[in-house]
């Protein structure tokens, strides 16, 4: 219990919030990623619960999750989603719930327990938001599955039923918990849940990395930067696929760290997907455990200087089942500011690989958002 982290934290410990529940949320055999048809042979879908519970196990295995305040909350209530979400679209996944299963909306199926799960995967997050918050620990990580960051407030979209994020901030805004919040959102698909929930509001600067036009289509531009008081307090970077090492890197010291340092938020809050990794079979970049290690120190640094160490991070995509726990254990190892290590046979040769160093037309694009935000700003 004496390391670093935990003396500059004032002696709390980090939160791990999850629920066995989480894990049995079942999409049905829908494919890897889209209906099994006369030649897509039926698969499991790509979002199982595989890649988490595999996170789980190597936090035991380690020894770090003896380190860390383990969390088994209560599901979020009714009255905490619709903060967020649509009476009609709470309804429609209840009723086809116990009908034997549907389709939240854009590719976001499930099979009957879906509903149970959704709500005690909403219930991580809200606890851990509100244990920061209040103080309670240091910092959180809440395994959230299903994920989150694509639900919108009248559809699930891309595996997500529901917005585990919303949902938990708009709580706690709304309990006088917290005020400020920034969402860095580097899944790498466009984080659309939460750019939609507070599109307007001056209060959440939502920011998201992401490859460009991956999923959704149809957000995740540059441009859109909010709107009526909220306009600045949305920040999409679209890379192009193949950024690596340097990329991240450039973008966090250029763009992110600085965005978020200037909003002076109280808390944020990171959706922390692990799909921009080398090995994910849904994303097309490059980074290693070692790249999500380092961009985790970055966020807790600032966030001591920031907001007390207020740090949540909420666990979104990431479908290399043998890659994700990796990533997750180095995180969390991060935030807790532990010795407990695994060593990760992929990480130097990831790092090896060959235009991992910041490209021309990466830096140009960055180079490109940063000369525009800084006028608007
Ligand atoms: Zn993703």
């Amino acid at each position: 219990m004496s390391t670093t982290g935990l003396i500059n934290t004032g002696l709390k410990t980090t939160g791990f919030y999850w629920h066995e529940r989480c894990f049995w949320h079942d999409q049905g055999a829908i494919g890897v990623f889209s209906s099994p048809g006369e030649f897509l042979q039926p698969q499991a879908a790509s979002e199982s619960p595989e890649s988490k519970r595999r996170l789980k196990n190597i936090l035991e295995v380690s020894g770090l999750i003896d380190e860390l305040e383990v969390v088994k909350p209560p599901a979020a209530t009714q009255e905490d989603l619709l903060r967020f979400h649509t009476p009609r679209y709470l309804k429609m996944l209840a009723k086809d719930d116990a009908r034997g299963g549907g389709n939240g909306g854009d590719c976001a199926p499930f099979m009957p327990g879906s509903w149970a799960a959704a709500q005690q995967s909403a219930g991580l997050a809200v606890a851990a938001v509100e244990d920061v918050a209040l103080g309670k620990v240091a910092n959180a990580y809440a395994l959230c599955r299903p994920p989150g960051h694509h639900a919108e407030a009248d559809q699930g979209r891309g595996f997500c039923l529901l917005g585990n994020i919303p949902v938990a901030v708009m709580r706690a805004r709304a309990l006088g918990q917290v005020k400020r919040v920034a969402i860095l959102d580097w899944d790498v698909h466009h984080g659309n849940s939460q750019q939609s929930a507070f599109y307007a509001d001056p209060e959440v600067l939502t920011v998201s990395i992401h490859q460009s036009g991956n999923y959704p289509l149809d957000t995740g531009r540059f441009e859109e930067q909010g709107e009526g008081a909220g306009k600045g307090a949305n920040l999409n970077l679209p890379m192009p696929p193949g950024c690596g090492l340097g990329a991240y890197q450039y973008a966090m010291e250029t763009l992110i760290l600085p965005a978020l340092d200037a909003f002076a938020p109280d808390m944020i809050v990171v959706a922390c997907g692990y799909d921009a990794c080398a090995k994910d079979p849904l994303g097309k970049m490059l980074l290693n455990s070692g790249a999500f290690a380092e961009m985790t120190a970055q966020l807790k640094a600032l966030a001591e200087r920031r907001c007390s160490g207020k740090l949540v991070f909420v666990h979104e995509g990431g479908y290399s089942e043998g890659y994700v726990p990796l990533c997750g254990h180095s995180v969390i190892q991060t935030l807790a500011g532990s010795e407990i290590a695994v060593p990760d046979p992929q990480n130097d040769e990831i790092a090896a690989w060959d235009y991992q160093a910041l490209q021309p037309h990466q830096q140009a694009l960055m180079d490109g958002w940063r000369q525009q935000w800084e006028q608007n700003a």
